[in-house]
């Protein structure tokens, strides 16, 4: 094959698609609703009361089963697998890489006179036990704890899925080392959610409530992604192997005149989205909001919020799924937070609010001053908490991919900041000057907040370019990358609000005892905060430069890229607060960091070799072939004594040559491999290997314009946009 033989090939299949109809039609959503999911009323229905009594429990405090009932929850959970055609069992588990984990099992036992039955107790319910080893853990697999095991946790409840020919019940799990340490993404989550759960608490008692359930984190997270077609991506090695596109020129149309994004979603996306929200409500998983984003081909969905620990669970499946679906639909579906330069690249918005069944949501400001207060507090204890540790924030939404995003000017800065409103930054304000009319002694203070609600909420009002944004009843946390686990971000938020808590609850155990009034204690408590910690709040543009410089003045950090951000977890504050918190020790802290930069590291090798063999082995054949072609025809013309343009060639030849001499710089420079510390390896990605691709690119980016279109090997972006 040669010139643009695949591109026309790709573009050819492309144009004859038609939607594809799904493969397990869904009935109306009250009988597919969660009907794949071993819930809580399958459990009622199976179980004994008292087992189901025990099940519950475990539920929402999280604590292990005794084993007699895990016996009966097992056996009910196989009957009721079996019935639906499941043969194999699976615990799924989230490894520190942002990836699914999960290790089949059957059901089948042969028994001693050589039948098979089916066979699935308690303890294989609770306790799998896939390799350890060949899992990445970082700093853990110097211990003697390389053994992992994998345990069930009954707060997320198990599922079945279904490929063409079966099912398996899958069962979430964590995933530990032997000696207990975490190897995984769940277990910290939930420590997180106690520990939130444990500071909230004394922060409620000290305001006097009584009646007090545990608190959780709920979680919303708004997921961007893009379509491609799967025959351009198949001729996309950049967009196979790195998951994104290492070159192309830009379309000489994109997204400017903003009619994808207010156009109809295409047929055979709909198409797609339809399964794959089919498939979801299967799982219980409650998507609500589809749309059309910014770029040609990006695309949106939103989930309504649940339970932090389900949501991340269901999140982590809601991108396998998005991609199986897409490929059954002709799609590649890139979850890469930035597949295409120069367009508007792929965040998740996590949504993050905190409260529980007494006191109700607690970022939620409320209608009446008891809720007006406990508001206050939470939201000033998050406040409190992003200016100290917006570094750590910065650093759990870290990888190769999100640092295209974060700072281009379409997603907010690598710098954390919060944005609360004109109306709430006002009160805080006053609540900092000490202004007596925001909270008076008496019980009838009205700080108009039930006002900020609805404005606050109304999107057309949001400053887009705020990081970390107040949204009417929930923290809006928008840096985090497409394709990032929300657990990283949900155990950051949790954490930071746990310490923050702490803090709160301290200075208000002082001021209580020496006789200040409540309401007089918060204020105090507030207003210490806000001297403290109010430059953490900016409502103003993100993007601008003005920003940039304001923002070093008030001494908020700047972490352009991973190379600056993992190193934070290393930093004493950040593993004194995971210690404190009991959320992570220093080793498991220590183990994750390691696990991020050698990720980012890997990811930033595969991409330069890409770049490498796509420049070498296919770029520049294609350049001199055209080359060639021209130089021929200029010179037969000129043995007729015509003179033909030469601007042309001679471009294409300097551009061509400056192109394979980059490759070759960047073919050395990714030889080199002597390191002391994985964070010199880190900044040499940042600073070095990563320029020279962009100097590759560049180039080969120039030649595309150049070279006729005939020659020009890899589909181009106007291609992958725009053909559907
Ligand atoms: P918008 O698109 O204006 O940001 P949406 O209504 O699409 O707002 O909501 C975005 C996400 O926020 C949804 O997933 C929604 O369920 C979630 N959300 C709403 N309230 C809360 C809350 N209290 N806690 C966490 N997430 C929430
Ligand atoms: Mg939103």
């Amino acid at each position: 094959m040669s010139g643009n033989e695949t591109r026309l090939r790709a573009i050819n299949a492309v144009t004859s698609r038609s939607p594809v109809p799904a493969s397990s039609p869904g009935g109306p959503l009250s009988e597919i609703w969660g009907c794949d999911v071993f819930n809580l009323a399958t459990m009622e229905e199976s179980l004994s009361k008292n087992a189901f009594k025990a099940m519950k429990a475990a539920r929402q405090t999280g604590a292990p089963l005794d084993s007699a009932t895990a016996d009966v929850v097992a056996a009910a959970m196989k009957d009721w697998a079996i019935a639906k055609g499941v043969k194999f069992f699976s615990h799924i588990f989230y490894p520190l890489t942002n990836i699914t984990a999960e290790k089949h099992d059957g059901f089948i036992v042969i028994n001693s006179d050589g039948h098979a039955i089916t066979e699935f107790t308690g303890s294989l319910l609770i306790k799998g036990e896939p390799d350890g080893s060949s899992f990445p853990n970082g700093s853990l697999r110097t211990t003697n704890a390389a053994r992992g095991y994998t345990s069930w946790d009954p707060t997320s409840p198990a599922y079945i899925m279904h490929t063409a020919n079966g099912a398996t019940l899958m069962i979430p799990s964590v995933f530990m080392s032997w000696t207990g340490e975490s190897l995984d993404k769940k277990i910290p989550l939930l420590r997180s959610s106690a520990a939130m759960s444990r500071s909230a608490e004394r922060v409620l008692a000290l305001m006097g409530e009584t009646d007090i359930e545990p608190l959780n984190a709920s979680c919303g997270a708004e997921q961007e992604y893009f379509l491609v077609d799967s025959y351009f991506a198949h001729s996309r090695p950049d967009l196979l192997l790195a998951g994104r596109t290492l070159f192309g020129a830009p379309s000489p149309k994109g997204q400017e005149f903003d009619d994808h994004y207010f156009g109809v979603i295409p047929e055979r996306v709909q198409v797609f989205m339809q399964d794959f929200e089919d498939k979801l409500f299967r799982l219980g998983i409650p998507a609500k909001t589809h749309h059309n984003e910014v770029a040609p081909g990006q695309f949106e969905i939103a989930p309504y919020f649940e339970s932090a620990n389900v949501a991340a669970d269901h999140q982590q499946l809601m991108m396998t799924i998005m991609q199986t679906t897409a490929r059954a639909h002709g799609f590649d579906c890139l979850l890469h937070e930035k597949p295409f330069a120069g367009l508007n690249g792929s965040g998740k918005h996590v949504n993050w609010s905190v409260g529980n069944s007494t006191q109700g949501n607690l970022l939620d400001p409320g209608g009446t001053p008891a809720e007006n207060l406990h508001f206050l507090v939470f939201c000033g204890a998050v406040i409190r908490g992003v200016h100290l540790y917006g570094p750590l924030l910065r650093a759990v939404i870290a990888s190769a991919s999100n640092d295209h995003r974060l700072g281009a000017n379409e997603a907010p800065p690598a710098i954390l900041s919060i944005d609360l409103g004109e109306h709430l930054e006002e009160i805080f304000n006053d609540i900092k000057k000490g202004n007596s009319s925001v909270l008076r002694e008496d019980d009838t203070m009205d700080l108009g907040l039930a006002e900020i609600l609805p404005f606050s909420r109304d999107p057309g009002d949001r400053n887009r370019t705020s990081p970390f944004a107040f949204t009417g009843n929930r923290f809006e946390f928008r840096a985090v990358g497409s394709s990032t686990s929300v657990a990283g971000p949900l155990v950051a938020m949790n954490t930071l609000l746990a310490d923050s808590l702490d803090w709160v609850a301290d200075r208000l155990e002082d001021q209580l005892k020496a006789g200040t009034s409540r309401i007089q204690a918060v204020a105090a408590v507030l207003k210490e905060l806000m001297e403290l910690h109010s430059d953490v709040i900016f409502a103003g543009d993100g993007y601008s430069e003005e920003w940039h410089r304001e923002a070093e003045a008030r001494g908020l950090r700047n972490l352009p890229t991973a190379a600056d951000a993992l190193p934070v977890l290393m930093e004493d504050d950040v593993v004194s607060l995971f210690e404190r918190t009991e959320v992570l020790s220093p080793v498991e802290l220590e183990s994750r960091f390691e696990v991020y930069a050698e990720q980012y590291i890997m990811s930033i090798g595969v991409e330069a070799r890409t770049t490498v063999e796509l420049a070498k082995t296919s770029l520049y054949p294609a350049c001199m072939s055209y080359l060639s072609h021209l130089a021929g025809t200029i010179h037969q013309a000129s043995t007729l004594d015509i003179d033909l343009d030469t601007t042309t060639v001679r471009a294409i030849s300097a551009g061509t040559d400056a192109m394979l001499a980059a490759a070759n710089e960047l073919a050395e420079a990714i030889g080199f491999d002597d390191f002391d510390t994985i964070q010199s390896n880190m900044r040499y990605c940042a600073d070095t290997i990563r320029p020279l691709m962009e100097k590759v690119r560049m180039h080969a980016d120039r030649l595309e314009t150049e070279v006729a279109d005939e020659y020009w090997p890899l589909p181009k972006y106007r291609e992958m946009l725009f053909i559907k």
